[in-house]
């Protein structure tokens, strides 16, 4: 089989999503670019995670044509394809329905500078306009309107995160979660003061340099 550490973390970070909370049953799904050879591996659809093993794992390459599986990939493959053509430095895809940046994506708001965490994304979560789950409407729409963001809501759908590789995807959807129930919370007592745009502007630079790089002891 090919791309073994790909679809072993495409399994791993899956039970991740349901232990996190982030998803549950089949929700969401996940994708990762091989860069060595340019495919990409992505969950089965409607299969529920607990049930994953690597070898349910579909390998396509970038125009969405199977290479290498039994079951239909994901029916979001064409939004996962779309974000790695718009966005050539990222490796890797996490959609999730998780409930708090649900709830904000239902109310078809975006989620603004209520805290800092939203550096995780950018200055804001932008939203993309309601369209059918796996359409490519869909598609078009996700790449039309990711930006320069690492995270986007689906309007009364869910949320997709990117990054440079799984685990900084994966901590984008986790963190925007947080920054949806924050944002939800502060709504239900008062009105939230976001932060300045040019206080986001240094957060979201501060965030280039944040924790442990790497070649740095
Ligand atoms: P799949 O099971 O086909 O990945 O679909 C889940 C989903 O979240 C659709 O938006
Ligand atoms: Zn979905």
């Amino acid at each position: 089989m090919r791309l073994m550490a790909a679809r072993q973390q495409i399994v791993d970070y899956g039970l991740k999503m349901v232990t996190s909370g982030l998803t549950t049953g089949s929700g969401g799904n996940l994708s990762i670019l091989d860069v060595d050879s340019d495919l990409i591996a992505i969950g089965p659809s409607g299969i529920e995670y607990a049930a994953v093993n690597v070898e349910d794992v579909v390998i396509v390459d970038r125009l969405g044509q199977i290479v290498e599986g039994k079951w239909k990939p994901s029916s979001e493959l064409s939004f996962h394809l779309a974000l790695y053509r718009k966005r050539p430095e990222i490796t890797a895809v996490v959609h999730t329905h998780s409930v708090y940046a649900t709830t904000i994506a239902c109310l078809n708001w975006e989620i603004p500078a209520v805290h800092y965490l939203v550096a995780f994304s950018g200055d804001k979560v932008p939203l993309a306009p309601y369209a059918t789950f796996g359409s490519d409407e869909l598609a078009t729409s996700v790449g039309d309107h990711i930006g320069n963001y690492n995270a986007l809501l689906l309007a009364n759908h869910g949320l997709v995160a990117i990054g440079t590789d799984i685990d900084s995807a994966f901590n984008v959807a986790e963190e925007i979660e947080l920054v949806a129930r924050i944002y939800y919370q502060t709504k239900l007592i008062g009105q939230p003061v976001l932060v300045a745009a040019d206080e986001m502007e240094r957060v979201v630079d501060k965030f280039t340099s944040y924790g442990q790089q790497d070649g740095e002891s």
